[in-house]
């Protein structure tokens, strides 16, 4: 690392070895002597504002440091599977039906395959594995009665407060800080839904974190409530579920909150370039049509009260309505301050579908290096 990034290490310090003894402050003997590769680097990108902190303040260059980090963790990690296959026992797993499932029908094209087991996170043994344990939980409960995006907010207030203490604006610079704050607030908002806070406490939950590409993370979550939902009426979902502007005069924090996090677009044709517009047309069905009452039809499909108010926020000089409204619970937005989509699944969309998108598995590519052109 000290090659490789000079600017980082102007004095050449020394960089990790396996060397490096375990010092325990509770006085318990360890198993293992020495701290780990990920233990250390998890070491070196804390904030410290007594020390320098040439790592973490170098931006763009400090982003660059931890994928390297990264891959020096995890190559070492798929080393130790590589050279353990003993150890993991994986002649009990079966290559050739592992191959013909996948779809290598040409036994002759089959070389040694190295098995990475289920513990390790990524794999497709783990993905599988979790896509299983979401069925099980399926059919033993059912169908999921609601459906919850959370987003990070880079404005929190605990990032702002780190970032004003060692001397920063931008919270981009930190994506360890974001990361970090982001899971604390997923785990107080499920410890909240254990208690039942927003809505009757759920029987069993299942989420995903995903980044975007070198965004921001956000979660997938299901929630299987206690109590009958299977035929909810108008009312259980206005109960939890909201999909328009509050009043602006009677409760102003929500109006600002669901103007700040839970606005779609603009989009259509008031901006055509928006992520969102494919062929002139918003994915995301922006913008809905008004209806005056919350509708479930025959199908279980869900249609969320979006009245015609007159009330509408601005963006730029383009003004959006209810029409606009992502469908969000107002007390987690509230509490979470952050973009928190929450949908009631509907019956008719295929569970399996869900479930597949939320264990749909890391980006990979595969390459190979050769000498000559291939004839
Ligand atoms: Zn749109």
């Amino acid at each position: 690392m000290t090659l490789q990034y000079p600017i980082l290490f102007p004095y050449g310090q020394i960089g990790f070895n396996e060397n490096i003894p375990v010092i325990n402050t509770d006085g318990e003997p360890r198993k293992r002597g020495y701290i780990t590769k990920r233990e250390y680097f998890a070491h070196q990108i804390q904030t410290r504002l007594a020390e320098g902190m040439v790592i973490v303040r170098s931006k763009r260059l400090f982003h660059q440091y931890i994928v390297d980090a990264f891959t020096c963790i995890e190559q070492e990690r798929l080393r130790w599977f590589r050279l353990n296959q003993k150890k993991i026992r994986a002649e009990l797993y079966n290559n050739i039906q592992d191959a013909v499932m996948k779809g290598d029908t040409d036994a002759k094209t089959i070389g040694k395959r190295v098995i990475l087991p289920s513990s390790y996170t990524g794999s497709p043994r783990y993905m599988a594995e979790k896509y299983h344990d979401a069925m099980a939980i399926c059919r033993w409960h059912g169908n999921p009665d609601l459906f919850i995006t959370i987003t990070t907010n880079p404005k929190w207030e605990e990032l702002s407060d780190h970032l004003k203490l060692y001397g920063t604006d931008d919270p981009n610079d930190r994506p360890d800080l974001e990361s970090r704050v982001f899971k604390m607030k997923l785990d107080e908002l499920m410890s909240d839904f254990n208690k039942g806070i927003f809505f009757p406490r759920p029987k069993a939950v299942v989420y995903t974190i995903e980044f975007q590409k070198r965004g921001l993370p956000h979660a997938h979550i299901l929630l299987w409530l206690e109590g009958d939902f299977r035929n909810p009426t108008a009312a259980d979902i206005d109960n939890i579920i909201s999909a328009e502007l509050p009043d602006k005069e009677k409760d102003p924090e929500a109006f600002g909150l669901v103007e700040q996090h839970m606005m779609h677009g603009p989009c259509g044709k008031d901006r055509l370039s928006s992520p969102c517009m494919d062929n002139g047309v918003c994915t995301k069905k922006f913008p809905r049509s008004y209806v005056p009452h919350t509708q479930v039809n025959e199908s279980g499909y869900i249609l969320y009260k979006r009245r015609q108010t007159g009330q509408f926020v601005s963006k730029g000089n383009i003004k959006l309505d209810n029409q606009f409204v992502v469908p969000h619970n107002l007390q987690i937005l509230k509490k979470y301050k952050a973009h928190v989509n929450v949908e009631w699944c509907n019956k008719s969309s295929a569970i399996k579908y869900l479930f597949k998108y939320i264990t749909k598995g890391v980006d990979r590519a595969t390459f190979k290096v050769q000498k000559t052109p291939e004839q």
